[in-house]
């Protein structure tokens, strides 16, 4: 187990530095056209031994994780960004080589998905975590709740600040999103949907989009 998720981190860098190696170039002869395109890192938390949330029904944090994570990038991707994501496959990944991709690829924002689990059935909806010392986090943040009338009926509960690691140490703009509760039957439902998931990458990808509008000089 360990050496697949060795092997697959292993994969995901060959493939940062050769795309950085490509950019690399373009700065070269850096004009309007070809100048450093917008980078992000969409991490699917969990993976492997440590599956994050688990729903009775076997529905696990990891996968909704890395599938919203996989939509995510198709969607940025036709939109002219540069994407990773810290895992491609239900590999186990550190924090810190999640943080270290992102320095790495020298990402201009990183954003983590998860899901959420309560011991109170009823607790549902959607809620956003960054560290409250990075304004730029606090910016991204803002934007995502703007979008988030988008994943309705799932209900937006709002921001809150925290000092996880992958918040206090991330050298960029970074935002924790927790979409809804596996322990909550009507979150469930929608987080297993495949449509829910599209509209859920839909929701980070225009959020994605109006941090990169409003940040471009
Ligand atoms: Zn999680």
């Amino acid at each position: 187990m360990h050496k697949i998720s060795t092997t697959s981190f292993a994969l995901t860098f060959v493939l940062l530095l050769a795309v950085l190696a490509c950019q690399q170039g373009d700065t070269l002869t850096e004009t309007p056209q070809n100048r450093r395109r917008f980078t992000v890192v969409i991490d699917p938390a969990h993976g492997g031994r440590d599956p994050g949330a688990l729903a009775k029904s076997n529905v696990a944090e990891k996968d909704i994780a890395l599938s919203i994570a996989n939509a995510v990038k198709s969607k940025l991707e036709s939109e002219d960004c540069v994407v990773f994501l810290t895992r491609t496959d239900d590999a186990f990944v550190s924090l810190e080589q999640r943080l270290s991709l992102a320095k790495a690829a020298a990402a201009d924002i990183l954003l983590s998905i998860h899901t959420n689990v309560s011991a109170d059935q009823n607790k549902c909806g959607l809620t956003t975590f960054y560290y409250p010392e990075m304004k730029k986090s606090r910016m991204l943040d803002g934007l995502f709740h703007a979008e988030a009338d988008q994943l309705a009926p799932m209900t937006d509960l709002g921001s809150q600040t925290a000092d996880f690691t992958i918040l206090k140490e991330s050298i960029c703009p970074t935002l924790y999103v927790a979409l809804g509760y596996l322990s909550n039957a009507a979150d469930r439902q929608l987080l297993s949907d495949s449509l829910f998931q599209d509209r859920a990458a839909g929701t980070i990808a225009n959020c994605v989009k109006a941090y990169n509008a409003a940040t471009d000089e």
